[in-house]
């Protein structure tokens, strides 16, 4: 086969690195479409779920769209007539009619109903010679796979049985999808949909994988097999490189292996500020094969594990003896360094197949039932995890952090429950945590952060979600890369959040810390500690950066800035404020 012509694409660099791979297209697999006959009663039932597919692949359309028409020209024309094209034939086309008819025919559920409808149009198809029609085929083929991969819940094609050395290429990767990916297989990986600070995103950078998000011209043009390069730095992906075009790139990827070496070497360095002040750097945990990278970079304990790793791709609940080898694994390997437990925080991006089916749609809403609210209306689950939790509180120091909390009467329950489990299991002399573990929450909801005074007198200490909070303060959703640009941890309105939440922590003594992504970005290092923030929580890999960083920083001189930063109204001046002062460094 001959090489193809060199073509680059830009989009939102979400995780740093360069990446040289093949391309591995996810949706190109085909996906096993159950087939059963459903009883008269439930005819109405299938219908709708093909209602909300059909919505569900209009809504994927119409993102499509609007990342199409900021193409170039004629690309974008293109892409804009072919999507307008797909969005027809969900209207009122025969695919879909015929769907519906089957279903309430044949009797059959909604995806065998799309399957069959497909089939016989491709039958037609068939004996048509005109490429035009053919092409037609296609698009028809394109919108077919669409409902069936949104109606079978976990279609698509595994991305961990991906051969080695490929570059994921997709349309969308959940953070579920992510966590299936080996770094030893996976060189990165590239998308037309997703925003920078999503949990794809987060999962990219806590495995080191190179990734752009929303590069929406992209699909259009790779095949799977492709040369593909992906620069994570700079939001660029290469397909088909020339030969002098890798060359550039394998220099820049050598440079920063030199870099990260040099950084490397800050493991056996005080964490302090110019000043002699300590600043606590633990790490954030998504999955257990982090745990090494934890280690290498020094971290001084899990700041925040995110449990949800143990519900992602599986049809059940894991039991609390799984849970609990899990997090004992965890727990010992940090060798007496505190682990932070939050309770599960499942719901909007971040869906387990198991909870979604039990407990319906409110779980995908990010304002739904989601996080601690899903805990306390389905305590069996939660009694579940929080036993296993008590129990790896044998094995070494561990705390429980409660996600989403946006009132007072929530921690109380949740600590009710706690109290009641660990009782049960002192009952029946299993082995626990000696001392209670403290109980604290995220302030991640702008509710929260305002009555941080009256929280702060119920909770053992606080973890200060820059992600969600300001998501929720400035009503962004930090998955959709259209309005990424207007995601600004830099807004007064987050920043005059995290101060009045971290001066509620001061007030009453208890412990506060940051472990949104705003901790592990260096460029906001002086801003937190001269807010008064000693506790950063981050991704193991930006452990280094940061602690180069605060180790140049004097701190009466960061207290300073930041109160002329928290006199500002202006996000713009604030970033120049905050630039002006790193550049001193
Ligand atoms: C946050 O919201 O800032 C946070 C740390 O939690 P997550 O990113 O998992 O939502
Ligand atoms: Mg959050």
């Amino acid at each position: 086969m001959t090489p193809g012509k060199e073509q680059i694409f830009e989009g939102l660099g979400v995780s740093p690195g360069i990446a040289f791979g093949t391309v591995h297209l996810r949706e190109s697999g085909s996906v096993v479409v159950p087939e059963y006959k459903v009883a008269a009663g439930a005819v109405d039932k299938e219908l709708t779920r093909l209602k909300k597919a059909v919505t569900g692949a209009r809504r994927q359309i119409g993102r499509l769209k609007s990342k199409a028409k900021a193409l170039p020209g004629g690309a974008s024309d293109e892409m804009i007539y072919l999507l307008d094209a797909y969005s027809q034939m969900l209207e009122n086309s025969r695919l879909v009619r015929g769907a519906e008819s089957r279903i309430s025919d044949d009797r059959i559920n909604a995806e065998a109903a799309v399957q069959a409808e497909l089939s016989e149009i491709s039958a037609t198809f068939a004996n048509m010679k005109d490429s035009y029609l053919a092409a037609r085929l296609d698009d028809i083929r394109d919108v077919a796979g669409r409902l069936i991969r949104l109606l079978v819940k976990s279609p698509r094609k595994s991305v961990a049985r991906a051969p080695k050395g490929s570059i994921i290429v997709a349309e969308d990767l959940t953070p579920a999808d992510t966590a299936q990916m080996d770094p030893a297989r996976i060189a990165g990986f590239a998308t037309a949909l997703g925003g920078a600070e999503g949990h794809t995103a987060i999962m990219a950078r806590a495995l080191g994988l190179p990734s752009v998000l929303g590069a929406a011209d992209l699909l259009s043009v790779v095949r799977d097999g492709d040369a593909i390069i992906i620069d994570g730095d700079r939001g660029r992906i290469v397909v088909n490189p020339k030969p002098s075009t890798a060359a550039v790139y394998e220099r820049r990827h050598e440079e920063n292996v030199d870099v990260t070496r040099r950084l490397n070497r800050t493991r056996n360095q005080p964490s302090v500020t110019q000043d002699g002040t300590h600043v606590t750097l633990q790490a954030n945990v998504e999955l257990p094969v982090q745990l090494n990278a934890v280690g290498q970079a020094g971290a001084e304990g899990v700041g925040l594990l995110r449990s949800e790793f143990m519900f992602m791709n599986r049809d059940d609940i894991p039991s609390e003896d799984e849970q609990f080898e899990f997090l004992k694994d965890i727990v010992e390997s940090m060798d007496g360094r505190p682990v932070t437990i939050r309770t599960l925080d499942i719901g909007g991006e971040k869906l387990a197949t198991s909870l979604l089916e039990e407990f319906g749609d409110s779980v995908s809403s990010a304002l739904g039932l989601r996080a601690i609210r899903l805990s306390l209306a389905h305590t069996q689950v939660f009694e579940t995890q929080i036993a296993a939790i008590l129990r790896a509180g044998a094995y070494g120091p561990v705390r429980f952090l409660l996600p989403m909390v946006s009132n007072t009467v929530e921690v109380r329950r949740a600590k009710e429950l706690i109290k009641k489990v660990a009782s049960r299991l002192k009952r029946r002399k299993v082995r626990i945590a000696e001392k209670m573990p403290p109980i604290g929450i995220m302030i991640e909801v702008p509710g929260a952060a305002l009555s941080s005074d009256a929280l702060a007198q119920t909770a053992d200490f606080f973890a200060i979600g820059t992600n969600d909070l300001t998501m929720y303060t400035l009503a962004i959703d930090r998955t959709d890369e259209q309005v990424a640009n207007l995601y600004n941890p830099l807004h007064p309105a987050v920043l005059r959040l995290i101060q009045f939440s971290a001066e509620s922590a001061f007030r009453t003594g208890i412990p506060v810390s940051v472990c949104g992504e705003m901790a592990g970005d260096p460029r906001y290092t002086a801003l937190l500690l001269g807010l008064g923030i000693r506790d950063l929580s981050m991704g193991a890999g930006s452990i280094p950066r940061v602690k180069q960083r605060l180790r140049s920083i004097n701190l009466s001189a960061a207290e300073a800035r930041a109160r002329v930063i928290m006199d500002q109204v202006d996000s713009g001046r604030i970033a120049m404020l905050l630039e002006d002062f790193n550049a001193l460094a």
